[in-house]
């Protein structure tokens, strides 16, 4: 099944060259199906990492680019603009916290925080604190694998083993222990609290991404941890940064996960499904106070600009991708797969090598005691038809919005069987 030249030459995502794990070639996708080159389909249960929210070929979308292309696909974003990005832009500002006002568009989520440190940093230096360098952030956090983003990466199951010293050193408190539906415990803030007391002098921000904890670890937590989060950031002057990434755009049955606490941050990160997984785009959105300062600076403008900024195709794409889905009753469609989820996945909490199984929105995780073959489970899966790629103990699915009723049914019921009859489970 693996292709030879792809198994000798081409690196995929944390992989081995000289062991590298198969990969199972794609001859297309449409709505929740992917069709594999001997015919084979497979049910999505991943959205291709959270961002093919509509599914794969999407008419309308499909459009959009098509009708980009006949314009331009790219154009230079230095002294030139253009609607795409305009229409977006005014769209994006519509659905994100209030107090957000200008927008950063950058090429992917891990540039987006890039972008949303040098920000932060910027703005305390224009204020003549230049000692506010540093960020503090929680464990079992993920926010990309550029040099910066690495760093505010869970220290554990993050890349920090391997890259040592090489990377900045930043503040880590306990991830937030109280989850989602349980009663807070106010013990919970406790550690955030003392290290900003003690730091916040060297501190330019806390960064953490609401509510759900993705590749760190998939948890869910508590809604006043960022209430009080946010009250310790004014405080003790650090700005919030949330990084939506993965939580934007509905996934946790809200449009971004900042809504479940209701505390708007200073600057925010969005991308994966902002383009309905077409191509990459983000953006960091800010607040006039935060932009504004930083234009007042000695530097007198924010230093960043990549080349690829704002590209035209993406922009479109992001612009039709958004309007569909508000457009839409989509908080009923989260509803709905929310509840198939559970009915699905919450009888494996009965299973003695299940630790926990957890569902928001459009995401449904169970979590094992042990650690899963990754190669011998990902056969498994698409031997019987459905896509879900596992790491660590986490077998988790986030379907495109675009799932039936059937197709959800038969990717649970497949999940189910093969955690049902785990081998090693023990
Ligand atoms: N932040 C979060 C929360 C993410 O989930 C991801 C991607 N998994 C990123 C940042 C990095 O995004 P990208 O892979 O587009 O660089």
């Amino acid at each position: 099944m693996t292709d030879n030249f792809d198994l000798e030459h081409i690196w995929h995502p944390y992989t081995s060259m000289t062991q590298p794990l198969p990969t199972f070639k794609v001859k297309r996708a449409y709505g929740a199906t992917i069709e594999l080159d001997d015919g084979k389909t497979l049910i999505d249960g991943m959205s291709s990492w959270w961002c093919a929210i509509h599914g794969y070929n999407h008419p309308e979308l499909n459009q959009a680019v098509t009708d980009q292309l006949q314009n331009m696909s790219h154009i230079m974003f230095g002294g030139l603009t253009h609607d795409p990005a305009i229409e977006l832009g005014k769209i994006l500002l519509k659905i994100t916290p209030p107090s957000l006002d200008k927008i950063f568009y950058a090429d992917s989520g891990s540039v987006a925080v890039e972008v949303a440190l040098k920000m932060a940093v910027q703005f305390w230096t224009a204020q003549g604190q230049p000692q506010k360098t540093n960020f503090i952030t929680t464990r079992s956090g993920y926010h990309g694998d550029t040099w910066n983003a690495m760093s505010v990466c869970d220290p554990v199951t993050g890349m920090h083993q391997i890259f040592g010293t090489s990377l900045p050193n930043r503040l880590f408190v306990a991830a937030p222990q109280t989850k989602f539906h349980e009663e807070w415990n106010q013990e919970d803030i406790a550690e955030l609290k003392q290290a900003i007391q003690q730091n916040h002098e060297n501190l330019a921000a806390l960064i953490i991404e609401p509510i759900v904890q993705g590749a760190g670890g998939m948890r869910f937590y508590h809604p006043e941890y960022l209430r009080q989060a946010k009250a310790l950031c004014e405080q003790y002057n650090l700005l919030l940064i949330f990084d939506e990434i993965a939580t934007g755009f509905g996934r946790t049955g809200k449009l971004f996960a900042w809504e479940h606490a209701q505390v708007e941050p200073d600057i925010m990160c969005i991308g994966k499904g902002l383009t309905g997984g077409y191509m990459t785009l983000s953006a960091t959105l800010t607040t006039k106070h935060v932009a504004e300062t930083i234009s007042r600076g000695e530097a007198g403008v924010f230093m960043h600009g990549p080349t690829f900024m704002a590209n035209p195709l993406a922009c479109a794409v992001a612009l039709k991708s958004t309007q569909l889905l508000i457009e839409q009753d989509w908080q009923a469609n989260i509803k709905r797969i929310e509840q198939q989820l559970s009915q699905y996945l919450k009888p494996l909490s009965q299973l003695d090598y299940v630790a926990d199984v957890r569902v928001l929105g459009a995401i449904g995780v169970v979590e094992l005691t042990f650690n899963v073959d990754m190669k011998t489970l990902q056969q498994q899966f698409v031997d019987r038809g459905i896509w879900i790629r596992p790491f660590g103990k986490l077998v988790y699915v986030m379907p495109p919005y675009v799932i039936t009723h059937q197709e959800l049914s038969d990717l649970l019921e497949q999940l189910a069987e093969v955690v049902q009859t785990m081998q090693g489970a023990n």
